[in-house]
């Protein structure tokens, strides 16, 4: 199985998602720039599917795993990806919330999209430490929050990922490992 399963700190974008939460998102949207997100930028263009960024299999296996170990668990949800370093403005985090995004990083891509170009499997566990800018009525998130929750989490999420690993399939029956089927590649990969 050649899986990444990828623990991240997000804010939530829907009230009903608090602190605690652990998403298992679905969908992806790139609001970064400036990141370089090909393997493939010399020798011509390869275009993989990207439709659904994150494997079947990982987040069947992740979900099931967090919710035997008593984590509350979102199943789905869309991922927006946002450059930082800075926080969102309120005005971004409720333009997010009104397209139906559910949860707001800084990570995660472009490592979905690399791994995908390499046929690997990918999975996103995001952690929400704290309610986005335009969702919570406060001050708007803060570094220490974030830092100061996530640390209260590591080693219960460390657990998270050692349960998934574990219950990983030994066979790969999803469709990542065929990304790369019929694209002619600009160099051999190792
Ligand atoms: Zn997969």
């Amino acid at each position: 199985m050649r899986q990444v399963l990828a623990p991240s700190a997000v804010g939530s974008l829907k009230a009903e998602h608090g602190p605690g939460a652990i998403v298992v998102p679905d969908q992806l949207v790139d609001r970064t720039s400036g990141r370089v997100q090909t393997y493939y930028d010399a020798g011509g263009a390869v275009h993989v599917s990207f439709a659904d960024p994150y494997c079947p299999t990982g987040r069947a296996v992740a979900v099931s795993a967090a919710r035997s170990g008593g984590w509350d668990i979102v199943d789905g949800g869309t991922l927006v990806v946002i450059e930082g370093p800075r926080f969102s403005t309120r005005a971004e985090s409720q333009w997010f919330a009104r397209n139906g995004w559910t949860i707001v990083g800084m990570t995660g891509f472009p490592e979905a999209v690399l791994a995908r170009e390499l046929a690997l499997c990918y999975t996103s566990l995001s952690l929400v430490t704290d309610h986005d800018a335009g969702v919570e009525a406060g001050e708007g998130v803060t570094h220490e929050e974030v830092l100061r929750f996530f640390a209260t989490n590591v080693t219960k999420m460390r657990s998270l990922v050692a349960d998934a690993v574990e219950a990983l399939p030994k066979e790969r029956t999803c469709a990542c490992g065929s990304a790369l089927d019929g694209i002619k590649l600009p160099f051999d990969l190792p």
